[in-house]
């Protein structure tokens, strides 16, 4: 991975790389940022930063034998330890050990942005809990006590190590205080609050925040064919999360935007006839594309809200969306919001814990109508 390819970030790239120009790298780094964040692609560019042997002020040459490598993530002075949902029950364990590297590496081709689920769900571990287990920690010192094979660095890529099992935790300590010389760990963490404090304080944290809209945008114009509408949408869904708004591009033909119109618009008129064909509609529908309804409504009433408050500076929305805003901030008032979104969130709640989406979407249903039109 290249900086160039990951999108924004501009000043976080920069402090990394002047921090190899000026020789003044931390032995230990902690990419910490929300899931979404863009912290695991930022370690692995700088990996592949740190071993070029090409490399000019901003980024790696991409094209040198060793970014060719870094590239495929073969390289063998980067080493990685991630979570696993299953400790293998096969004998043989360094084929396992071969075998998992193999999936990690497509999935970090395949999934750039990817995220712990699908990470998870690409070795078909989903239903097991990710954890980094107890041994990895002497795998670790095992491994960086060799010299390095073909760079002058060696890296150690440990991806959420909030996952890490205490006492892998704890016998990475003395190593992560002192590493053996031109040893660099890059630790990339979802939940900085988890971690140890011990851990903490010996890395340099570094935080990665979610992108703005005009980068997820710029990513999506480059990398898609979408409309504006399409893309708008998206953006508002995303909020910064580049890995979800790609998702999304798939799920586009879902169309929230209407549906949510059509939605209102029925609650307003108390029409349950046409209520109950939406939420027939609703069932129908998977999983990810009904959270992006309720998700998507979450989004639209705060714009409403933000119209009532007359605080248009911050107002994302234009086309048809903006006119419903116009048009819905005119029968609704505070208060009125407020329930709304309570509404929203525990029907959230209720469709994650696996509820009839029919039954749910109904009664929600039910609910706004009284709420919007008493
Ligand atoms: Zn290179």
């Amino acid at each position: 991975m290249t900086f160039s390819s990951i999108p924004g970030l501009e000043e976080i790239k920069s402090k990394l790389t002047s921090s190899v120009g000026s020789n003044h790298i931390a032995h230990a780094l902690l990419f910490a940022g929300k899931d979404g964040a863009l912290n695991l692609p930022l370690a692995l560019a700088f990996a592949q930063y740190l071993h070029c042997t090409n490399k000019n002020e901003n980024d790696a040459c991409g094209t040198c034998a060793a970014c060719s490598k870094s590239l495929k993530y073969i390289h063998p002075d980067t080493h990685f330890v991630f979570p696993l949902g299953n400790v293998s029950n096969d004998k043989d364990e360094d084929r396992f050990r071969a075998e998992i590297l193999k999936t990690w590496r497509s999935f970090l081709i395949e999934q750039p942005f990817g995220n712990l689920a699908q990470w998870m769900a690409s070795y078909e571990g989903e239903d097991k809990q990710a954890l980094i287990a107890r041994e990895e920690s002497r795998k670790i010192v095992q491994t960086l006590s060799l010299k390095p094979f073909e760079s002058t660095n060696k890296v150690m890529i440990i991806w959420l190590p909030e996952l890490m099992h205490s006492s892998a935790a704890n016998g990475i300590l003395k190593i992560l205080e002192e590493p053996p010389p031109q040893t660099f760990f890059l630790l990339v963490t979802n939940g900085v609050e988890q971690l140890l404090p011990t851990i903490l304080s010996r890395t340099q944290i570094v935080h990665v925040p979610m992108l703005n809209d005009s980068e997820v945008e710029n990513y999506l114009a480059k990398n898609f064919s979408l409309t504006v509408e399409q893309q708008n949408e998206i953006i508002q869904i995303a909020e910064g999360d580049l890995n979800f708004a790609i998702q999304l591009t798939d799920a586009e033909e879902d169309h929230h935007q209407q549906r949510f119109i059509d939605w209102m618009r029925s609650c307003f008129k108390k029409d349950n006839i046409k209520l109950l064909s939406l939420a027939d509609e609703f069932h129908e529908l998977d999983k990810l594309a009904q959270r992006n309804l309720f998700h998507y409504a979450l989004g639209m009433i705060r714009e409403v809200l933000i119209q009532i408050s007359e605080a248009n500076k911050i107002s994302r929305i234009k086309g048809a969306e903006e006119k419903f805003v116009k048009d819905f901030s005119k029968v609704i008032t505070l208060p009125k919001i407020e329930n709304f979104n309570r509404l929203i969130n525990e029907a959230t709640y209720h469709l994650e814990r696996n509820g009839s989406a029919k039954m749910i979407f109904m009664d929600l249903s039910l609910q706004l109508s009284k709420t919007i039109n008493p």
